[in-house]
């Protein structure tokens, strides 16, 4: 009960009322009952003071005549009044009458305490006072009327906060309780997915119930839509669980979840064909570890997880699993972050595509001819073995073979083929397993033999080598052979990388070859300075035109039989600042190699144009040769533009003689014979220098159209005591004359060349018998035996 009272809302609200009410009450009470105490005490004194104004005359005479009997008697008809306690009368010369009564109940009073008093003046003047009188009230009297008065009011108020409590109960009852009752048994009834709606208390539509009804009607609602939502979403959910449990189920590829350790949560069937895992079994609850399949590197996997996971990005990468009784398979495991501690991973199988990308691979880095690596195959196995073995010593030769570029050609590329797989079985069978051989250019092959740190160890390989590759061998029904050069370099005393060692070992290679070839030569420094030294010569003669650093040098060439000059053949020097006068043979070469050849053949047809002029304009009757090498043709010095410059300078072209080798005739050089009937026609004279060395044959003069033959000082040099010089000296000047070709010998040094040459018939000579080449100043005075003019070109 007393639980009933605390818990419900009507017996609190009533208990709070009547605990309100009763202090509230309580409080009115007190100040009341202090207020009726002060109103009744203060009305005992105004009433003892009217009673003084009843007797105040008759004190007065009492006082003024000094009449005792007068005073006993005002005074004891004062004392009848029951709310006075004593009365006490005095004149000027003393005390005339005093009356005092008990106190009834015996107690000292608090009320009344003070007596009234009041001085009584003369009859005759109210400014002279002939006495005083004084009431003492009786204080328990007092106290009396005001308990009397105080019962009073705290009957009063006692029923007032009564009826007030009842009243206030009431009203809350009918305006809160019960209104709340019914609002509480309705919503127990209401049932809003039926789309009840709430309704409010009768009588409550438009206070605070109805308000209250009407925003539950509203919170239903929206709790309503927010249980059809949940509900939407739960089906969609349900749905996609479905939908992913059917791809997980039947999935190809393999589907697992795994935390940050390896450790799978749940897999697919595809996964468990995939790695030879066991069927997943739906009721299997302890997690399988990803990591111990038998992945070739599992911590790698572990990795990828740990970088999945702290990048909270997808990682995918192809993984390699070693199977029991099955090839290795490559399985491409893509990862997906789930939260912060698992993993998604799809795994499928890419086996087939790995193995196509290993094939092309590998046939990207192998030459398909020998089955040797190519350059890249061998750029590789450099970077993946040999770059990462520390404190090793290594030895690079490159192979070159000799004239097989010319067997290529004349036997055609099957046969070259063939020799070329049978040079890689010999070489492979020079070498030690451990070596390694690849090819890197068409007739060239890098071997790489570990272990050799000092040249006496090279010298016996690289000897086997050439004596094996020089041995004879039958290609296409022919037996011929081939020989080799080869350059070596050491690693690492030569350099630490790659490209340094194959250059240097290129550079080794040119020594060999430079040097006849079917020898080996071992790089070293001075091959790199000579390297460095034709770089730098390079750039100079770059600027060598514009510094104006080149020269020609003049050397007559003289009619033999009257010893005059007809002519002369001009030669280039380079005046260079710090090497001094510079040979032809040191940079022309060079010149060719870097193109720089075509603006010194302009420099030096210009330079022979002008001199000619000079001549012509000085009245002399001279012609003059310049070199052109093989590659100014076609395009260096086209006919039109050599035409052009001779016009330039005014000069008859056929004044001009353009000496070219017999190199450039060689095989079907259409372009070059082209240039030579061209430049003929254009009126120039052709000269072929050097005759007789090389490839020439005699049946060149025959299918070539040229003006001059120019014997090769070789053959002038020797033709004393080589019959065979002398014998080919007198079948070009025999040739010479039936195709009315003039032949001019180079070279003649003494009175005997020119005497034998004069005898054979030789038209015309040049040598250092006549003059060396001069600069034209010299060449003027001492040749030509004129005054070298003020400034000479
Ligand atoms: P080349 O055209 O056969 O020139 C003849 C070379 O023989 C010259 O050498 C000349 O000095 C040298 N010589 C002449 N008489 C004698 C002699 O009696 N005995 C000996 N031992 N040598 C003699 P040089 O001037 O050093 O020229 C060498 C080569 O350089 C020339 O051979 C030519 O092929 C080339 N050359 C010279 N000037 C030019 C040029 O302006 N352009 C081109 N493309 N090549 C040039
Ligand atoms: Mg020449
Ligand atoms: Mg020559």
């Amino acid at each position: 009960m007393q639980n009933f009272w605390q818990r419900s809302l009507l017996g609190r609200t009533v208990g709070n009322i009547i605990v309100i009410t009763f202090l509230v009450g309580g409080l009115i009470m007190l100040a009341m009952s202090i207020s009726v105490a002060r109103q009744t005490e203060a009305d005992a004194y105004r009433r003892l003071g009217e009673l003084l104004d009843t007797v105040e005359d008759t004190v007065r005479v009492a006082c003024f005549v000094g009449n005792e009997e007068l005073a006993m008697e005002v005074a004891r008809g004062l004392l009848r009044n029951s709310e006075v306690q004593s009365v006490d009368i005095r004149y000027d010369k003393g005390l005339l009458a005093h009356l005092e009564r008990n106190p009834a109940d015996g107690k000292q009073a608090v009320l009344g305490s003070q007596p009234v008093r009041r001085n009584i003046v003369s009859p005759f003047d109210n400014s002279s006072i002939v006495g005083n009188i004084a009431l003492q009230p009786d204080g328990a009297a007092i106290e009396t009327l005001v308990a009397q008065a105080r019962r009073q009011i705290a009957l009063q108020t006692l029923l007032l906060i009564i009826a007030v409590a009842i009243a206030l109960t009431l009203t809350v009852l009918r305006q809160v309780v019960k209104p709340i009752a019914v609002l509480s048994k309705n919503l127990n009834k209401l049932d809003p997915i039926l789309g009840e709606q709430l309704s409010a208390p009768a009588g409550h539509e438009k206070d605070a119930f109805g308000s209250l009804t009407r925003d539950i009607n509203a919170l239903s609602s929206r709790l309503l839509n927010a249980a059809e939502v949940e509900r939407e979403l739960n089906v969609r959910h349900e749905m996609d669980q479905r939908k992913y449990r059917d791809i997980f189920e039947n999935a190809e590829s393999g589907i697992f979840i795994a935390d940050a350790f390896g450790e799978m949560t749940s897999y697919n069937r595809s996964l468990a064909q995939l790695t030879g895992l066991p069927q997943p079994a739906a009721d299997e609850t302890a997690p399988r570890s990803l990591l111990a399949l038998p992945w070739t590197d599992a911590g790698h996997l572990q990795k990828m997880i740990e970088r999945c996971i702290k990048s909270n990005a997808a990682v995918v990468e192809d993984l390699a699993l070693l199977r029991s009784m099955t090839p290795q398979r490559w399985l491409n495991v893509a990862l997906t972050p789930i939260g912060a501690c698992m993993v998604q991973g799809i795994v499928s199988d890419v086996t087939t595509r790995r193995n196509a990308e290993l094939a092309a691979k590998r046939a990207a880095i192998t030459d398909p001819l020998t089955g040797l690596a190519n350059r890249q195959g061998f750029e590789e196995f450099w970077a993946n073995e040999i770059a990462k073995v520390q404190d090793q010593h290594f030895a690079l030769l490159l192979i070159d073979l000799e004239g097989f570029k010319q067997l290529n050609d004349a036997l055609g590329f099957p046969a070259g083929d063939r020799v070329l797989i049978g040079f890689a079985a010999r070489i492979f069978s020079c070498i030690k397993n451990t070596d390694w051989v690849a090819r890197v250019g068409g007739d060239e092959f890098a071997v790489v033999l570990p272990n050799i740190d000092e040249p006496g160890k090279l010298d016996s390989i690289c000897q086997r080598i050439l004596r094996v590759l020089g041995e004879r061998f039958s290609v296409s029904g022919q037996e011929t052979c081939l020989g080799a050069s080869i350059g070596a370099t050491l690693y690492p005393d030569d350099g630490n990388n790659l490209p340094a060692l194959l250059r240097n070992a290129e550079l080794a290679l040119n020594d060999a070859r430079h040097r006849g070839g079917q020898i080996w030569s071992l790089f070293n420094q001075d091959m790199r300075h000579a390297i460095e030294h034709r770089h730098n010569l390079a750039n100079d003669l770059r600027l060598a035109i514009q510094r104006q650093e080149l020269r020609l040098y003049y050397q007559p060439i003289v009619h033999l039989a009257s010893q005059r000059v007809v002519g002369a053949e001009a030669l280039i020097r380079w005046q260079h600042p710090t090497h001094g006068l510079v040979p032809p043979d040191n940079f022309i070469p060079l010149a060719e190699q870097t193109g720089m050849i075509n603006a010194i053949g302009l420099w030096c047809l210009e330079t022979a144009c002008q001199q000619l002029a000079d001549w012509q304009a000085a009245g002399l009757d001279l012609s003059l040769t310049v070199n052109v090498s093989a590659r100014q043709i076609p395009d260096g010095l086209s006919p039109a533009k050599a035409s052009e410059i001779a016009a330039h300078h005014g000069i008859a072209p056929q004044r001009l003689g353009l000496e070219i080798t017999e190199g450039l005739l060689i095989g079907e050089a259409h372009d070059a014979l082209r240039w030579l009937e061209a430049i003929r026609t254009a009126g120039f004279r052709v000269y072929l220098d050097d005759f007789g060395t090389g490839y020439s044959s005699l049946s060149y003069l025959k299918r070539f159209r040229v003006d001059t033959v120019k014997i090769d000082k070789a053959f002038i040099r020797d033709m004393g005591q080589v019959a065979s010089d002398r014998v080919m000296i007198e079948a070009v000047i025999m040739m010479a004359d039936a195709l009315r070709l003039s032949v001019v010998a180079e070279g003649i040094e003494t009175a005997e060349q020119r005497d034998l040459l004069r005898s054979l018939g030789c038209t015309y000579g040049q040598g250092y018998l006549y003059s060396r080449p001069l600069p034209i100043e010299q060449f003027l005075a001492q040749v030509l035996l004129i005054d070298a003019p003020a400034t000479p070109t």
